[in-house]
């Protein structure tokens, strides 16, 4: 049976200010799960904090809304869980690039089977425009002094950690955003999909033209367009030539295998459905033990 985008929809009025590019990624996040024809039952979203965070709230699938820099160890464990599920993270740079990136150090070193959406925008915004992970050298808010530390390249920095699925988006490219999505699920490892999701409220800087600009040598790269997409040696040359600035599928790595299916001896069965009850015999063990 047909799965529609309505079907991921939920109740929820949004919490985005008008124009945050959040809303593309989420429709292009709806879209991908319908096309590939998942249930909501059968998809388990994880979110960070911050206002990508929220994104959970409107993904009608199971949602588990982590503590800061989290949704990585979170996620994992709900693959690892039930694997029948298609488990997704999301959050934003500072989130994912900031606190959590000891996690997802180990979990690209894992290569958990799980799709991570990073709506990278360049700033703090929940927290109203402080600098983040991903801000230019010499960017500067209201509320941060002029930045003068080096940006965080992403991609760049996934693909060196071994990553085995590496695209980038961008918020005013719904279409090839959901194709991203799509591909990033589809794949037996850990995705990255890092998009350039514009702030419009605090951050007049890196704005929805300034992004397109910094993308236009580069903005549309797949598999048909010709380029050997397993070729990592040259997705990274690509990336540093461009730094970082390019949109589309950077790498993927066609022998992944999975960190759950090299775990010896893990069960075909899904946690969530075995018979995890104490016989009477290991019972009465326990308890006598205890006396
Ligand atoms: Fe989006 Fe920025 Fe508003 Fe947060 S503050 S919802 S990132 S536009």
């Amino acid at each position: 049976m047909a799965v529609s985008v309505k079907q991921f929809k939920t109740e929820s009025d949004s919490w985005w200010c008008p124009g945050c590019g959040d809303f593309a990624v989420l429709a292009s996040m709806q879209k991908a799960l319908a096309d590939l024809g998942l249930e909501p039952h059968n998809v388990a979203l994880v979110a960070g904090i911050g206002c990508s965070g929220k994104i959970g709230n409107y993904v009608n699938s199971y949602n588990f809304h982590v503590t800061h820099g989290r949704a990585l160890p979170a996620a994992m464990g709900v693959k690892l869980a039930n694997r029948n599920l298609t488990v997704l993270a999301a959050g934003g740079d500072g989130d994912g690039y900031g606190i959590g990136v000891g996690h997802l150090t180990h979990a690209i070193r894992r290569n958990i089977n799980v799709t991570y959406v990073v709506m990278d925008n360049q700033v703090y915004g929940l927290t109203k425009g402080q600098n983040s992970p991903t801000s230019d050298l010499g960017f500067q808010t209201k509320v941060s002094l002029k930045s003068i530390e080096k940006p965080a390249r992403p991609a760049l920095s996934a693909l060196s950690l071994g990553a085995t699925f590496v695209a980038q988006g961008f918020s005013s490219d719904v279409k090839q955003l959901t194709r991203l999505i799509k591909e990033g699920v589809q794949h037996q490892g850990f995705s990255l999909i890092n998009v350039f999701s514009p702030c419009v409220t605090y951050n007049a800087i890196n704005t929805y033209d300034w992004f397109r600009e910094q993308l236009a040598n580069l903005d549309d790269l797949d598999e048909e367009s010709g380029r050997d997409v397993t070729d990592k040696g040259a997705a990274m040359n690509m990336l540093r030539e461009y730094d970082g600035w390019v949109r589309g599928l950077i790498y993927r790595d066609p022998d992944s295998v999975p960190y759950e299916e090299r775990i010896v001896g893990y069960s075909d069965e899904s946690l969530s459905q075995a018979d995890l009850s104490l016989s009477d015999e290991l019972w009465s063990k326990i308890v006598s033990e205890q006396q």
